[in-house]
């Protein structure tokens, strides 16, 4: 007893990702669905700020930055997490208040808003944690998600390189797993 309470801090273990999503009630049970299928299932931690990576990267939410990427930290320093999957999801009402009703409204600009402020938060994710790798998904009302490409939009070669260079070390890592990069229910 007396070697546990030596050292709290490290009574974690280890979990393979830290979520990011919304805190958008509709959602709540299809994030946890969604991670089981996708092989993290109890292996995650997670934190929630309206607007998922609009709340940890864009400026109308700026005091919740330094929160968010703390969590990170202390996911990484308690539970050697290796991942940060983000959540993000159609019809956000935070969204709405940072990129405006009409982008929002409009399926395929949504969806290009959610891959540019992914863009912008990978950036941040590869100066603060540089070991870590960034995946990011737009969940649909129904649950369903699809996966937000950065690297495939943008002509942004530093960062097209940092992403190519995480997925090597990912894949040489033997990571098969949490490889469902579509997945419907
Ligand atoms: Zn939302």
């Amino acid at each position: 007893m007396a070697a546990l309470m030596a050292s709290p801090v490290r009574a974690g273990g280890h979990a393979d990702a830290i979520l990011l999503s919304c805190m958008d009630f509709r959602l709540i049970d299809d994030l946890a669905i969604m991670m089981n299928q996708m092989q993290y299932r109890n292996s995650y931690d997670h934190v929630i700020l309206a607007g998922g990576a609009l709340g940890a990267v864009h400026p109308q939410f700026e005091p919740w930055h330094d929160v968010f990427w703390e969590h990170v930290g202390l996911a990484v320093k308690l539970h050697s997490v290796r991942e940060i999957v983000v959540i993000d999801h159609r019809d956000c009402g935070a969204a709405k208040l940072a990129l405006g009703e009409d982008v929002v409204a409009d399926p395929q600009a949504e969806l290009a808003a959610h891959t540019a402020v992914l863009a912008q938060f990978s950036e941040v994710a590869l100066q603060r944690f540089p070991e870590l790798h960034v995946k990011g998904f737009l969940m649909n009302l129904d649950g369903s998600v699809e996966r937000l490409r950065p690297e495939a939009m943008a002509d942004h070669a530093s960062a097209s390189d940092a992403e190519a260079a995480q997925n090597a070390e990912h894949g040489a890592e033997g990571g098969g797993d949490h490889a469902a990069e579509e997945v419907t229910h």
